[in-house]
């Protein structure tokens, strides 16, 4: 598994052409990418942002260093929330849903209510950080709505699993769509792995198959958020994509 790591965090295509490559896959579907990005990889990065800017593709904030939130002390845990949000207001991009790094969506001895609350108090709108590995998948209300991810991730999958053929992956995907109904389907998808070259035509099929099935939608993050309905028949399909690191000297600094 560490050798794949390594693989990932040493290639050679950049950040931008992941984001690109992700982009121009939805694109051709007729969707957009929506990315959760920790915020120091945006800060001093004015040409990063700019990626962002005037694009149909939406970025959101993920943490300010990627912090787990469990296991950071909870001044660190509010800084996560708070820094990352300020960044994105301060770089003219949105910020209305926060995606918790690790998707941990607890505070150490706080608790989920505890980051609820701060988000609420943050001024954001909503949350997409719990994961779920079953259906259904369906929002959570707590302070605010949770809008959950739907497991397992391509990290999950490609890492943890080593499972690199793409018909496969695409198909752990399109059984997860399969077995749900009027399901708000969100997929994690980074870059750093989905953005390569050859696992895009995994990104694809799903994709495809999402357009073709009569009873699923593909359809970007933010509409979704704003027009699913409880009880509806559909599910809606939803490519999100975490960026925690954006070159490998990144990599190095976070672990700092
Ligand atoms: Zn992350």
């Amino acid at each position: 598994m560490k050798k794949t790591v390594l693989n990932f965090y040493f290639q050679l295509t950049t950040m931008e052409d992941l984001i690109k490559n992700m982009n121009s896959v939805l694109e051709q579907n007729n969707s957009y990418m929506t990315y959760f990005i920790a915020s120091y990889l945006l800060e001093d990065h004015p040409e990063r942002v700019a990626i962002f800017k005037n694009s149909k593709h939406l970025a959101l904030p993920h943490g300010y260093k990627h912090f787990n939130l469990r296991e950071c002390s909870e001044n660190l845990a509010l800084r996560e929330i708070v820094k990352a949000k300020e960044i994105f207001e301060a770089s003219g991009l949105e910020s209305w849903c926060f995606r918790a790094p690790y998707a941990r969506n607890t505070f150490s001895n706080l608790g989920k209510n505890k980051f609820y609350q701060v988000l609420y108090e943050t001024g954001y709108n909503c949350s997409s950080s719990e994961l779920k590995n079953s259906p259904p998948w369906k929002l959570i209300n707590y302070k605010i709505p949770e809008f959950v991810i739907g497991g397992p991730r391509d990290d999950q999958i490609i890492d943890k699993s080593g499972i690199w053929d793409v018909k496969i992956i695409a198909k752990k995907f399109i059984r997860l769509i399969l077995n749900t109904k009027g399901s708000l389907l969100i997929f994690d998808m980074h870059p750093i792995r989905m953005g390569q070259k050859r696992f895009l035509p995994a990104l694809d099929a799903i994709c495809k198959f999402a357009n073709k099935d009569p009873n699923s939608i593909l359809i970007d993050f933010k509409t979704a958020v704003n027009s699913y309905q409880e009880g509806q028949n559909e599910n809606f399909i939803c490519i999100t994509g975490d960026i925690d690191t954006w070159t490998y000297f990144d990599y190095i600094k976070r672990l700092k």
